[in-house]
């Protein structure tokens, strides 16, 4: 994959940038800016190299329409507060491409910054059809005189403003995805062992396919979150009221089947009998869901086993949370294992957006684990050995 260094001299240079700064925003106000802040050092470098940097990136699920919902310019506004230090101004277009992005892309000066309102405003970014994706691709083109994709949480999309526009001008990846990339590669090629791997979250079918491949490669699979119902079932326990998905149950017993003792699931649970944060909370064994009651975290029995298996780990990778983190009396099993990850002697790699999140809203440092990943998907997709279309695309000339 061609660096920015290969691009060459940038002094002048239109620089489109794609960025992800998909973040939480409810009211006007950002959570966590992750994202944003993970997005900064590749601008801050085209900017001092004298290049306009025109940031391309979306937010939410538009549906292919304008909506003030999901406009990125409060994104914007914390993008300026986070590059003024730097002195580098940032300026926001209304539109994607239309005459706001073109009459803001003509008064950019060397060093500033512009970013283009969301470009899921525009119904052809996610199309299926290439021509409609070309279409956009080229008025995206149009505006630069080079494209740099960083926005690493959407590698694995083939959209217009990943996937499309690199087929339009001369591109090169950004130092955030060649930092994924390289973090990702020694999870997949001869990682340290014992290499464990922990999985949570809410959607079992979406993680599937990754413990299918994970299998092979770690040492150890442990299961947390809302994943946890769909395997306990499949061994034939009742799981009351718990997160359940039925449709998932065969394939899972296949891997309980194979696995060995590789998948290790939780012991004990933190059950309740609404999905609440002041529903009164008991620990039950995993075996002994009541019917009435529904599982809400790992219980403490169990985050002492995961949090042993991890620190004595010496490669591990986490994704989803092991509980309803968001409510403070299911946070346990998650903030254990985020403890436990920050004493890895080795790699500790967090994915996904949630999980990162989590770290983040339980008072933990990012710098406390080797790597937080800025994509969930993306990192899971790469794990799983499939060919990411926003990566493939770069190798080509
Ligand atoms: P990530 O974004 O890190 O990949 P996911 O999106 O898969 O993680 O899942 C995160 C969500 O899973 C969180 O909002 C959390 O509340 C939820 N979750 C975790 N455990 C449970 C559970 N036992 N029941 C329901 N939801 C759960
Ligand atoms: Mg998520």
């Amino acid at each position: 994959m061609k660096t920015i260094e290969d691009l060459g001299d940038l002094a002048g240079q239109r620089v489109l940038v794609r960025s992800d700064l998909n973040v939480p925003i409810k009211d006007e106000v950002i959570g966590d800016d992750g994202r944003i802040r993970a997005s900064l050092p590749t601008l801050i470098k085209l900017a001092k190299a004298g290049a306009k940097v025109i940031v391309t990136a979306h937010l939410g699920r538009p549906k292919g329409e304008p909506n003030p919902a999901y406009t990125l310019a409060p994104v914007a506004k914390r993008l300026g507060e986070l590059l003024q230090p730097e002195g580098i101004t940032v300026h926001f277009a209304t539109d994607v491409t239309g005459e706001s992005a073109q009459e803001a892309v003509q008064e950019l000066d060397e060093g500033e910054v512009l970013l283009l309102e969301n470009v899921r405003y525009d119904p052809r970014e996610e199309s299926k059809d290439e021509a409609e994706r070309g279409a956009l691709a080229d008025e995206l083109a149009a505006l630069a005189d080079v494209f740099v994709s960083d926005g690493f949480g959407v590698v694995h999309r083939k959209q217009a403003s990943v996937y499309d526009v690199a087929r339009k001008l001369p591109h090169a990846a950004g130092g955030l995805v060649l930092a994924e990339v390289e973090v990702l590669k020694k999870l997949t090629e001869d990682p340290a062992r014992p290499y464990v791997v922990v999985l949570g979250g809410a959607k079992v079918s979406d993680k599937l396919a990754v413990i299918d491949n994970l299998l092979a490669k770690a040492d150890k699979l442990l299961i947390g979150g809302g994943m946890v119902f769909t395997f306990l079932k499949a061994q034939g326990h009742e799981v009351g009221k718990s997160l359940l998905e039925e449709d998932q149950l065969d394939i899972v017993r296949g891997y309980l089947k194979d696995a060995g003792d590789k998948i290790v699931l939780p012991t004990d649970i933190v059950v309740a009998p609404e999905f609440k944060g002041d529903s009164p909370a008991t620990v039950v064994a995993a075996d002994a869901i009541p019917a009435d009651q529904l599982g809400l975290d790992i219980g403490p029995e169990s985050g002492k086993a995961f949090a042993a298996e991890i620190s004595g780990a010496k490669t591990v990778f986490w994704n989803g949370p092991m509980g309803v983190f968001e409510m403070a009396a299911f946070a346990g099993g998650t903030k254990a294992v985020a403890q436990a990850l920050t004493e890895v002697d080795g790699l500790s790699v967090v994915g996904g957006g949630d999980s990162a999140a989590a770290v983040r809203q339980l008072g933990f440092a990012d710098d406390a684990f080797g790597h937080i990943s800025t994509g969930g998907g993306a990192s899971l997709e790469y794990l799983e050995g499939k060919e990411l279309p926003g990566l493939a695309v770069l190798e080509e000339d």
